[in-house]
C-alpha cells in the first residue's frame, strides 16, 4: 500500500494505568441536565439527542499538566462545558440499557467547548450545529480512568471553576438521561465502536471564557481537568 501522503496519526487519550486509549469517534449529548436545558430556554423533558465532533478535536491533557486550547476564529462568545466523558471498551449496536455498563471501558473529564455565538446563529436558521460545536481543540479531556478503578460512576459532583471561581456545579445523579440510557439511545441510531467517547452533557451555570482564563473541572473520583485558553 503506497498512501498519497502519510496518514494523520491516532488521536489517544492517556489512561490513569499508563496506556493510551486510541479514539474512534466523538459523541455528544445536548441538554442533558434540567437545569442547563432551561438555561438555554428548553423545559428538559424532550427526547435525547445528539451531535459529533471529530476525533481530531480531542485535546488529551496528561495528568497533573495544564492544557492550552487557542481562542478559535469567528466567535466572540466561547463557552465552557464541564461534561462527564464515557469512554467505549466494546461497541455494538442495539445495546439494552440494562447491558449498556459493560461497553464502558472508563471516564473522563472532558470539556464541550461551543462558539455559543454560532451555535445560537445556527439554532435560529434550522441549520446544523457543527460550526459551533465541531471545531478544532473543541474537545478537551483529562486522563481516562477504567471502570475497573472507578466502578461506575452513577452518582458524585461535577464542577468547574474560571480562574478560581466557581461557574458550573451539579451532580451525575441529575442526568436526564443516564449514562446507559444514551448508550442504548446511541447504539439505535450508531454502531457504536471501541474507542468511541460520548460526552454526556453539562450541568448549569455555561458561560463565556476570554484569552489567559484557566478552566478547572472536576469530578468526584475523576480528579481534575485544568486547561487554559491561550
Ligand atoms: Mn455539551
Amino acid at each position: 500500500m503506497t498512501y498519497v501522503f502519510n496518514p494523520a496519526p491516532t488521536v489517544v487519550v492517556p489512561t490513569h494505568d499508563g496506556r493510551e486509549f486510541p479514539v474512534h469517534r466523538v459523541y455528544c449529548v445536548g441538554r442533558n441536565y434540567v437545569e442547563h436545558a432551561q438555561e438555554m430556554g428548553f423545559s428538559g423533558r424532550e427526547p435525547p439527542f445528539f451531535f459529533l465532533k471529530p476525533a481530531d478535536a480531542v485535546v488529551a491533557v496528561a495528568e497533573g499538566q495544564t492544557g492550552v486550547i487557542e481562542y478559535p476564529s469567528l466567535t466572540k462568545n466561547l463557552h465552557h462545558e464541564i461534561e462527564l466523558v464515557v469512554a467505549i471498551g466494546t461497541g455494538g449496536r442495539n445495546i439494552k440499557a440494562a447491558d449498556a455498563a459493560k461497553h464502558i471501558w472508563g471516564y473522563g473529564i472532558g470539556l464541550d467547548m461551543t462558539r455559543r455565538d454560532l451555535q445560537g446563529e445556527m439554532k435560529k436558521q434550522g441549520r446544523p450545529w457543527c460550526i459551533g460545536k465541531a471545531f478544532e481543540q473543541s474537545a478537551p479531556i483529562g486522563v481516562l480512568r477504567a471502570k475497573s478503578a472507578t466502578g461506575e460512576l452513577l452518582k458524585g459532583a461535577i464542577t468547574l471553576k474560571v480562574n478560581g471561581e466557581l461557574r458550573q456545579k451539579g451532580d451525575l445523579s441529575q442526568l436526564i438521561w443516564s449514562v446507559n440510557e444514551t448508550i442504548e439511545h446511541l447504539s439505535n441510531a450508531w454502531t457504536l465502536q471501541s474507542g468511541d467517547l460520548i460526552y454526556t452533557g453539562t450541568p448549569a451555570g455555561v458561560a463565556a471564557v476570554a484569552s489567559g482564563d484557566v478552566m478547572e473541572g472536576a469530578i468526584d473520583g475523576l480528579g481534575t481537568l485544568k486547561v487554559r485558553v491561550g
